[in-house]
């Protein structure tokens, strides 16, 4: 089809939207490798993950074989609210670039909570609400799942306590009192409430947190309290699944125009947008229908593919939480404190590990300060502004593109716009006044953070 009949965005009305999540691990061969228990060392089964988790999605989480879900009547209500969400051709980008490639991109940041996280978190806390659930405990790093976990509490009428890491907190406290104005509590982790939080603290006094650290006391939390469970906003395979979403409007609506991608990129925090994203196209390609790249784009500062080892690991840094087979750097790993990018989690989702591991998706490391450097190109030719984890996706799209321009080659390049940054302007401003630097850490920092892996067989 010629370039003009493609729109700037692509909408899909209503009646176009999925009304089932797909499950990519029904098509995989080499299924990824299962939780194990952290006492036993044995898979663990459903009855291990319920004191913790809600029954519906722990049946969804150990579920390698149902390819489909049907989306709940409520949750998909509520996705029309602000889904399907635009797929946009980048045309001012590309032109910007005078690359030949043609860059599209799903923007997921069409919500209040500002991202994709929306999407499970609707999920979970309807699936909590069935159950009867009084409430649910989570966790937040730079505050967008906490945000997205407050307004779907909200909506489904559920208790809603936010351990958040303590830098963001301190941070961020615009995105504290969204989640405040959703009814959600938000305590600085690591904090006293919790044994762990208490223990971490005493360990590493004047600590600024992990995200490891606060899923531990978000457990802690709902395992002692009657009537609450844990949700997950990433790496779990039950957000892959609700993520899905994306990957399924996204191609059915490159397919309404007869679009097929070359690559297709996403940035890696937990996994969980580019296991959406990548979903309907990587079951493909699994199926021997069609090919595809696949490019998983994380920090530098945190090199969980790239530069992490595949093996189990606790999937929390206080070891209370399952062990899980992905790439690692170790549930000890804290990026440096100048970080300021997010997708700081030290892992990463388990079906993406495995895909990794099976050559069938590549991953590729960036530079802090390059990365903002290409948010700030994207804003000034696209107009949104960026999310930082998000610009690592542009900033490999951005140069993928310049390398079409280099061998001439018309390449389609998809990439997961995951949310805006508004909440991120301290990071912003360091990289305007020139006070972001780039650090990476060394091999031997990796090889002993490593060393601390637990052993299993
Ligand atoms: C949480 C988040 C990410 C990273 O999480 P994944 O589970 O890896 O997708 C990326 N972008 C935004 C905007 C986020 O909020």
């Amino acid at each position: 089809m010629s370039k003009e009949k493609i729109p700037y965005k692509i909408y899909l009305s209503e009646n176009e939207m999925p009304t089932a999540w797909y499950n990519l691990r029904a098509d995989m061969k080499n299924k990824p490798a299962p939780l194990l228990n952290p006492a036993t060392l044995k898979p663990m089964e459903a009855a291990d993950l319920a004191p913790v988790f809600c029954d519906e999605l722990i049946a969804q989480e150990l579920d390698d074989t149902t390819p489909f879900f049907a989306i709940p009547e409520e949750v998909l209500t509520y996705y029309k609210m602000f889904r399907p969400s635009p797929l946009i051709r980048a045309y001012f980008l590309e032109k910007q670039l005078d690359t030949p490639a043609k860059i599209y991109y799903k923007f997921e940041g069409n919500n209040t909570s500002g991202s994709h996280k929306l999407n499970s978190a609707l999920a979970q806390a309807y699936y909590a609400k069935k159950q009867g659930l009084k409430g649910v405990t989570t966790e937040t790093g730079a505050g967008q799942w906490g945000t997205a976990l407050s307004m779907a509490c909200a909506y489904f009428d559920l208790d809603c306590k936010v351990y958040m890491v303590k830098v963001s907190y301190e941070q961020k406290p615009f995105r504290r009192e969204v989640m405040r104005t959703y009814g959600a509590s938000v305590t600085p982790s690591p904090s006293m409430e919790t044994e762990v939080g208490r223990k971490i603290l005493e360990a590493h006094p004047g600590t600024n947190g992990s995200l490891g650290c606060a899923i531990s006391e978000a457990v802690e939390k709902a395992t002692e309290t009657p009537g609450y469970r844990y949700v997950l906003g990433s790496v779990l395979n039950q957000v892959l699944l609700h993520q899905s979403v994306i990957g399924l409007e996204t191609k059915t609506a490159l397919d309404k125009y007869g679009v097929k991608p070359d690559i297709i990129i996403g940035c890696a925090g937990g996994g969980s947008n580019l296991g959406g994203l990548i979903a309907p196209f990587m079951g493909e390609k699994l199926r021997g229908e069609a090919d595809y790249r696949f490019i998983a784009v994380e920090p530098a500062s945190c090199p969980s593919l790239t530069r992490g080892r595949f093996a189990y690991d606790y999937c929390d840094t206080g070891m209370v939480c399952p062990l899980a087979k992905m790439y690692t750097l170790g549930s000890g790993f804290m990026p440096a404190s100048n970080h300021a990018g997010g997708l700081r989690y030290h892992g990463m989702n388990t079906v993406l590990s495995q895909l990794y591991a099976d050559g069938v998706m590549e991953a590729v490391s960036v530079k802090q300060t390059s990365v903002f450097e290409a948010a700030e190109q994207f804003a000034r030719a696209e107009g949104i502004l960026p999310a930082p984890e998000s610009s690592h996706a542009i900033r490999a799209a951005i140069d993928e593109a310049l390398k079409c321009k280099e061998t001439g080659e018309e390449k389609t390049i998809l990439f997961g716009l995951t949310g805006t940054g508004y909440f991120d302007m301290v990071a912003y401003e360091k990289f305007h006044d020139g006070n972001m630097s780039d650090y990476v850490p060394t091999d031997e920092e990796i090889a002993g953070n490593l060393a601390g892996l637990p052993k299993v067989d």
